[in-house]
């Protein structure tokens, strides 16, 4: 069913304390923590608890829960002090994307360039 918990799934892990992360914020419906692989200074990843496979499937079954992702977003770059920032939702393998649980990468600290790459 659409937000249950995927067994095969790296964040439903995290979110689960199974797989270790480290966090940065966490509210009732989302988790923030480091990448493991961070690009700039600030590279953070906000992703909800349920679990959804990328942005526009959160947004179509669970708005309210897309609009926490996007606040605890500017939350996150406000903690770490970025004046900017960048949140990015890679989807599709062909775009990036790795891990099938919904995730806002929120990249700070460092020029970035427009168009991205
Ligand atoms: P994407 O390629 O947009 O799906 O983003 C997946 C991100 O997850 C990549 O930037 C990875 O570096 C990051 N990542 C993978 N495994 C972990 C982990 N165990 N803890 C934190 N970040 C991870
Ligand atoms: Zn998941």
């Amino acid at each position: 069913m659409a937000g249950e918990p995927q067994a095969d799934c790296l964040f439903c892990k995290i979110v689960a304390g199974e797989v270790p992360a480290t966090l940065v914020r966490e509210t009732e419906t989302t988790v923030a923590f480091r990448d493991i692989n961070p690009q700039a200074p600030t590279h953070v990843l906000v992703i909800p608890k349920a679990h959804y496979p990328d942005v526009a499937s959160l947004a179509a079954a669970a708005p309210q829960l897309a609009a926490d992702v996007a606040k605890e977003a500017g939350r996150v770059a406000a903690e770490d002090g970025a004046e900017a920032y960048r949140l990015v939702f890679n989807t599709g393998s062909a775009a990036g994307q790795t891990v099938f649980h919904v995730h806002g990468h929120v990249l700070a600290g460092r020029g970035l360039q427009w168009p991205p790459g």
